[in-house]
């Protein structure tokens, strides 16, 4: 169980003033939604994936939204999550992957383990020729010590099948994203 009120004091707070009585009941409710992307079933979240023989063009997903938590201090990093996929014969739903981003970024993550958490997962239920992970990112815990400047982003990519061994397949991928 975490002791909020005892973090309250530790900060030099006085956790039995009016405006914090409810807070640790609070934060604590909080945390709950904000951390359920424990104990999902990843393939049920992904939803229904189809088969399509026939399509083999690579399929991007711009601009997913996501907000989670660094796991070096439990502050939001939040930003974008650009994915792209050239599938084999399994196709995923968009509300699917947008699911799938949110089941691992509702867990205390560093950036990189997020972008490459949902490439190698699509690489494991979808078995396309390849996947490409962007994400942008602004960390607050960076933002508030002044450690990243304003208006900058941290990028991190995970890089998986054709879209490895093909420059032509990631740089169309970067091309797509540009759109
Ligand atoms: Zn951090």
């Amino acid at each position: 169980m975490i002791d909020f009120e005892k973090l309250l004091k530790h900060i030099g707070e006085d956790p039995s003033r009016e405006g914090l009585k409810e807070t640790p009941h609070r934060v604590k409710k909080l945390y709950e939604k904000l951390f359920d992307g424990y104990h999902q079933d990843i393939k049920q979240a992904l939803g229904s994936t189809f088969n399509d023989e026939h399509f083999d063009e690579m399929i991007t997903l711009k601009k997913i939204e996501f907000y989670s938590m660094c796991e070096h201090h439990m502050l939001p990093f939040f930003g974008h999550i650009h994915i792209g996929y050239i599938p084999k014969n399994q196709l995923a739903g968009i509300g699917g992957l947008a699911r799938l981003v949110d089941i691992f970024s509702h867990r205390l993550q560093i950036q990189e383990r997020l972008t490459s958490q949902i490439a190698d997962t699509l690489m494991e239920i979808l078995d396309p020729k390849g996947v490409m992970v962007i994400c942008e990112a602004t960390h607050l815990c960076m933002r508030m010590q002044g450690i990243q400047k304003q208006h900058t982003h941290i990028k991190t990519s995970a890089v998986r099948g054709i879209f490895k061994t093909d420059s032509k397949t990631r740089a169309e991928f970067i091309e797509l994203l540009k759109l």
